[in-house]
């Protein structure tokens, strides 16, 4: 007998309902996981803290659990740094940072000696860091440029947080060594600590599930905010930062996330993982706890799930 066909996935399900089930399933993961070292004041040192949002392009947004509270972007931050820094000086940024997938931890020094001071992708710390010295050449407001154009495709003017920028300055002797090495193969050009200063405070902008789902359509939307139909980038540029999302955006577990997901995501240490469906949605979802990869656990697996049930996989 022929084995029965997997049930098909919902395309017009109850968005609120479908978030809503999938937390109820996957939020628990949040058990196995740790948050990562951080400031007990902030709701992202809280390991039961768990947001999901879906942001359709028409504006409508479904929302689940403390898809309100805000958090610091951390690593996710790096999209709208490399869209800023695309917007400024195009493809001649890939001069001075790589697009394959590095295999290794977010913040690894290894590659980098071996590849003479070129980062694999713009999505490991040290390609951020690039990001970062080609913004402060090419800009005349290195930090505006990105968190102008956070603020733009929220809808809401950016904040840093002063606790995780604090947090974030003190716990950056990595960066300042990555830098460095960087910087002594002629790969950065300012001063080490102004770099990673632009970063850090990046780093700190404070956003919620909410708002990066939503920060998250216009590269569902070919390149154009939806909120106020301004090309953010041209749409080749926009499908290459979704093909960059989808290869290196969760560090060394991005082909698992392609196998599991189908859709490009990007990761950050305090718990978020936002990505975009082509011409769907921009989603988020946001749990504290890590899994071994630096990526969000409940997070992760409430993705997965929902991918199944709405069908999102663009592969
Ligand atoms: N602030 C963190 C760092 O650079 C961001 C890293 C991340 O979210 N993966 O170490």
């Amino acid at each position: 007998m022929a084995p029965s066909p997997a049930p098909a996935p919902d395309r017009t399900a109850d968005l609120e309902a479908v978030l809503a089930e999938v937390a109820e399933q996957t939020r628990h993961l949040a058990e196995e996981g740790r948050v990562q070292e951080q400031p007990e004041e902030l709701p992202s040192a809280e390991p039961t803290r768990f947001g999901l949002a879906l942001a359709e392009l028409d504006g409508t947004e479904h929302v689940t659990g403390d898809a309100d509270v805000g958090f610091a972007i951390q690593s996710v931050v790096k999209v709208f740094a490399l869209t800023a820094a695309l917007r400024l000086v195009g493809e001649d940024l890939f001069e001075r940072v790589g697009r394959e997938p590095s295999g290794d931890p977010f913040n690894s020094l290894i590659q980098l000696e071996h590849e003479k001071g070129v980062p694999r992708n713009p999505f490991i710390n040290a390609g951020a860091l690039v990001v970062c010295d080609v913004l402060l050449e090419a800009a005349d407001d290195p930090y505006g440029a990105v968190a102008g154009l956070l603020g733009d495709l929220v809808g809401e003017e950016a904040t840093v947080d002063r606790t995780a920028l604090e947090a974030e300055r003190e716990g950056s002797s990595l960066n300042q060594a990555i830098g460095h090495l960087m910087s002594s193969f002629g790969n950065v050009h300012h001063p080490v600590e102004e770099v990673v200063e632009l970063y850090v405070r990046l780093c700190s902008i404070t956003v919620t599930t909410r708002t990066l789902a939503r920060a998250a359509r216009f590269l569902a939307d070919d390149g154009v905010n939806p909120l106020t139909g301004a090309a953010v980038l041209s749409e080749p540029l926009a499908r290459r930062v979704n093909a960059l999302m989808l290869t290196c955006g969760t560090y060394d577990a991005a082909g698992q996330f392609a196998y599991d997901l189908g859709f490009p995501c990007k990761s950050g240490v305090a718990g978020a993982v936002m990505g975009d469906v082509t011409g769907r949605f921009g989603v988020c979802a946001w749990s504290p706890p890590l899994d071994e990869k630096g990526n969000s656990r409940a997070g992760r697996a409430a993705l997965h799930l929902l991918s199944e049930r709405l069908d999102l996989s663009l592969l």
